[in-house]
């Protein structure tokens, strides 16, 4: 596969209405939240319920960013609403369009309190039939696994319910995945011609770890007046923060994916280190508790196959054992190197016959197919601009997975 990269033109990248103090956004607020805020600025208690159904139409059915085009809503209160708030897109610092069709943003968000403007990554990966993006929860990761490049950089801070909604409106607009303006009122785009048709929470940070903003985000995304994704769509990693697993289930009802990458607490305790505080048997307690879980409603286990490390056959059989009684998918990932990482992907040889003896044991196993290589989409390579590699590095790291991997 070549390496052509095509980045917008910078004349047609899309800017952000721009303001000088951050405004108050009102993206990512739940309904009983949006009252409050249309309250404080003096709409009358009657009026409230039916502006509230208003504005969740507008945000999230037809995904508009500027009050001026709430063509139903008086001039003076969209006048008001834009005097106090925002419904704003981050800035698009860069969007990178891979070769087979993945995309990835660096996207800049305002500061908050007294930190810095903040970026992070959003990635979308079309397929036959769906269209997946993968989004961040935090701006860095407070854990530290031993072959993931996220777990290499400071955590920043975490990002607002807003903010990781943020980033599907963003999709959703640049990938026309909206009504057009001058489609008749109430019109949706049919989920069957949508391109953004599943959501993981796979990008930069550990969910779990910013639990309410998520749900909250979540719930959004989910909610059949507005984005409407299915909840069978939606895809939560953790890398095992046991004591919030439940909840999860309770409280979003997503799907659960365990970046589980070790079968032993050994080996476990060095490749993911919070398996030190919450060891296999309490993970694997976990998942069995987890609400809804049945053989339509499985959880995913995340492998990374590590050469030498995680990979062998003995693995495998434990892999089997240790998942015996619970609904699951095994997903596994070939590893993806970093400048500096200490790890190599096990070869395609092994990887395979990793997968059959999974297979025979009665689990289908896809092997992730890495995407969007050229544009450093994968896995564990998002990165803030602050971390991004010299020009060097990134060439040495493309010519590095072309031998590893001859696509
Ligand atoms: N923090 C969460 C979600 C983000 S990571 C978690 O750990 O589950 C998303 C997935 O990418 C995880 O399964 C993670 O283990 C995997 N990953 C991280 N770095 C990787 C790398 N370099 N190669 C392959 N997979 C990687
Ligand atoms: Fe954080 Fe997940 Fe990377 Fe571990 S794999 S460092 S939890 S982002």
């Amino acid at each position: 596969m070549t390496l052509t990269i095509d980045t917008l033109n910078p004349e047609s990248r899309p800017r952000p209405s721009q303001t000088a103090v951050e405004k108050k956004s009102l993206i990512g607020l739940t309904r009983e939240e949006l009252a409050a805020e249309l309250a404080a600025i003096g709409v009358p208690e009657r009026q409230i319920g039916m502006r509230v159904r208003q504005l969740w139409h507008w945000l999230y059915v037809r995904g508009i960013s500027s009050f001026a085009q709430m063509s139903n809503v008086s001039k003076d209160l969209r006048a008001k609403l834009e005097e106090h708030y925002s419904i704003t897109r981050p800035e698009i610092v860069e969007e990178l369009i891979s070769t087979d069709g993945t995309r990835k943003w660096l996207l800049r968000f305002p500061a908050r309190g007294a930190g810095r403007p903040v970026e992070v990554e959003t990635v979308y990966i079309p397929d036959e039939g769906r269209g997946t993006l993968c989004i961040s929860s935090q701006v860095g990761c407070t854990l530290t696994c031993s072959f993931c490049h996220t777990g290499t950089q400071r955590m920043v801070r975490n990002l607002t319910a807003g903010e990781i909604l943020e980033q599907l409106l963003m999709a959703r607009d640049r990938l026309g995945d909206f009504p057009d303006a001058d489609t008749p009122d109430g019109a949706i785009v049919p989920a069957e011609g949508r391109k953004v048709t599943n959501i993981v929470m796979m990008g930069m940070g550990e969910p779990l770890y910013n639990f309410e903003n998520v749900k909250k985000a979540l719930l959004i995304a989910s909610d059949g007046d507005g984005l409407s994704l299915s909840k069978r769509r939606i895809t939560l990693s953790t890398s095992g923060v046991v004591p919030e697993i439940y909840r999860t289930g309770k409280e979003i009802g997503v799907m659960l994916a365990i970046s589980l990458h070790a079968v032993r607490d050994e080996l476990r305790n060095e490749l993911v280190p919070i398996n030190k505080k919450y060891p296999l048997a309490e993970l694997m307690e976990a998942c069995r508790n987890y609400p809804g879980l049945s053989n339509a409603k499985r959880i995913t286990f995340e492998y990374v196959m590590l050469k030498g490390v995680n990979d062998s056959l003995d693995d495998a059989r434990e892999l089997v054992r240790l998942l015996k009684g619970i609904p699951a998918k095994i997903n596994l990932i070939p590893f993806n190197p970093w400048p500096g990482s200490k790890y190599e992907c096990s070869d395609w040889e092994q990887i395979e016959k990793f997968a059959d003896f999974i297979n025979r044991a009665g689990y289908a196993s896809p092997i992730r197919t890495p995407r969007g290589r050229d544009i450093l989409a994968a896995c564990g390579q998002l990165k803030s601009q602050s971390e991004r590699m010299r020009k060097s590095d990134r060439l040495q790291l493309e010519a590095m997975m072309i031998a590893g991997h001859g696509e």
